[in-house]
């Protein structure tokens, strides 16, 4: 039996119920049973939180960059050291592998630590006058408190790239986490308080999602909003963030293609795929999802792309060598199952999977369906878990098109050993990321954002920061 904590808010530095007592529950992916509860923030501790937030930028906006940065640099350091007992309450909560949820937690860290380097470049410019005696001067200056809110196949990473580009420009913060998820965040949040961080300058709240986040976008005292999790929901964000005149960053949905070439190193590209596919149980808004495989290496790539799926080990994430844990929440069970019916219905053909095992918890098949028609609900909407389609192309012209057909463009991929040919992929294919020959993605240091209705903004790199900037021209004569 391991310890599952109660989370409870985090407003103006006390972590406390909501003003009504109220709780939601939260449940193990791999049981389906209440594991404990959550808080459940209504407008009074929402009001407090936007107070203490109002405060707390106060404070940390004068904060010199080097302060700011020791003290992320203290959180990341509390994190680490706190990394087992985090990733355990992240498997009971979500359902991943114990050591996919350590290394979550650790490379957590890793981000705190390289925004914290980023906050003490964020440099202006000075700009040539056009007199001797005229200095034109940018300054970059926190845009002030930010409302986030992440969801839950990621609890902590998702949590901590915001948080930390919000505190490394000098914002204070409003965290909306998810409310299946709650526990893990509140331990990436608690070693911010542990660090010293002051009072208002973190907050932790959940809750009514909608009602959350229509309460705090609109409100005057927030100056920039962030949302991941899916298209749909973030466009009505985004509607209420252009309303409100509030700067957003938009993390959406995605339906990444890979593109193999015939020249590719097929048994390469199937090995990296699976691992990357089913990883998370395949709720990952950057996975590989439609396969687009030249006709003379299709069967090999399905074949070898089969054999890894079968061979994945599928359990209870504590369990010792397990690879793909449930999935994280009971709904996206019917929603696999009715893509798949949909599928097979107008001519897929099953390579492998398909159903859901067992009836505890919330395990699903690692799945394959090859030879999918386009006008099959799962070539067009996001599956987010364990489903690889796999179809061929005689073309590359015919892959990009296909590649960029949907309205998407988060991340994608592709194998090949032709220069030429990756050429074309890193410039035709319509992506906000696109790895070749390789998982390159979701360093601290390099972008991470989509195009199209996969949003905009970058949660990675050296452009990260910008959105919690703003930039102030200063111009003098004499
Ligand atoms: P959903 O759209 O209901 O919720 C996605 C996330 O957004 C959840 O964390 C939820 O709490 C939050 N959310 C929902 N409505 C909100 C609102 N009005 N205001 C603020 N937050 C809100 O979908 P779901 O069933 O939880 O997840 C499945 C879909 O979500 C997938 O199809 C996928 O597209 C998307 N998703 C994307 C990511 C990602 O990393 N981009 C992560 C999780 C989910």
């Amino acid at each position: 039996m391991h310890d599952y904590p109660d989370t409870l808010l985090l407003i103006d530095g006390r972590w406390k119920p909501s003003a009504s007592g109220r709780t939601l529950p939260v449940f193990n992916p791999a049981t389906a049973k209440p594991i404990g509860n959550v808080a459940w923030a209504d407008t009074d501790d929402l009001d407090q939180a936007l107070e203490a937030a109002v405060r707390g930028f106060e404070i940390w906006s004068r904060t010199s960059a080097f302060d700011r940065a020791k003290l992320m640099r203290r959180a990341a350091d509390i994190l680490r050291s706190r990394a087992d007992e985090i990733a355990t309450w992240m498997t009971l909560e979500q359902g991943k592998p114990l050591e996919q949820s350590r290394l979550e937690t650790l490379a957590g860290a890793d981000i705190i630590d390289w925004f914290a380097g980023e906050a003490q470049r964020t440099y202006g410019q000075v700009i040539p006058g056009r007199a001797t005696n005229v200095i034109q001067m940018t300054l970059k200056l926190p845009v002030g408190p930010v409302a986030a809110f992440t969801p839950w196949n990621f609890p902590i990473n998702q949590v901590v790239r915001k948080l930390s580009a919000a505190l490394a420009a000098g914002c204070s913060i409003i965290v909306k986490a998810a409310e299946e998820t709650p526990a893990s965040p509140a331990g990436l949040i608690g070693a911010f308080v542990d660090a010293g961080i002051p009072a208002g300058v973190v907050n932790l709240v959940y809750g009514v999602p909608a009602e959350i986040s229509e309460y705090l976008i609109p409100h005057p005292a927030i100056r920039k909003i962030s949302f991941t999790g899916s298209t749909a929901v973030g466009k009505q964000l985004a509607a209420l963030a252009g309303l409100n005149m509030k700067r957003a960053t938009m993390e959406l949905g995605g339906h990444a293609p890979v593109i193999v070439s015939e020249d590719a190193d097929v048994d390469q590209a199937a090995k990296t795929m699976v691992a990357a596919k089913f990883r998370n149980a395949g709720q990952i808004c950057v996975a590989p999802t439609r396969f687009l495989v030249h006709e003379d290496v299709a069967e090999r790539f399905t074949q070898r792309f089969t054999e890894g799926t079968q061979a994945i080990r599928v359990g209870n994430g504590l369990d010792a060598d397990v690879e793909m844990g449930p999935l994280a929440n009971d709904r996206r069970i019917p929603a696999l199952e009715a893509m798949i019916t949909d599928a097979t219905a107008r001519g897929a053909r099953l390579a492998t999977g398909g159903r859901r095992i067992g009836n505890e918890g919330w395990f699903f098949e690692p799945t394959v369906l090859a030879d999918v028609p386009t006008d099959a609900r799962i070539m067009n909407d996001e599956p987010f878990g364990p489903v690889a389609i796999i179809n061929r192309f005689t073309s590359l012209d015919d892959a990009i098109r296909e590649a960029n057909r949907l309205p998407y463009g988060l991340a994608a991929f592709g194998f090949t050993r032709s220069s030429a040919t990756a050429d074309r992929l890193g410039n035709e294919v319509v992506a906000g990321m696109m790895s070749i020959n390789h998982y390159g993605l979701a360093l601290p240091e390099i972008p991470f954002g989509g195009t199209r209705d996969s949003g905009y903004g970058t949660e990675g790199g050296s452009e990260a920061l910008d959105a919690y900037l703003d930039t102030r021209l200063v111009t003098r004569k004499g």
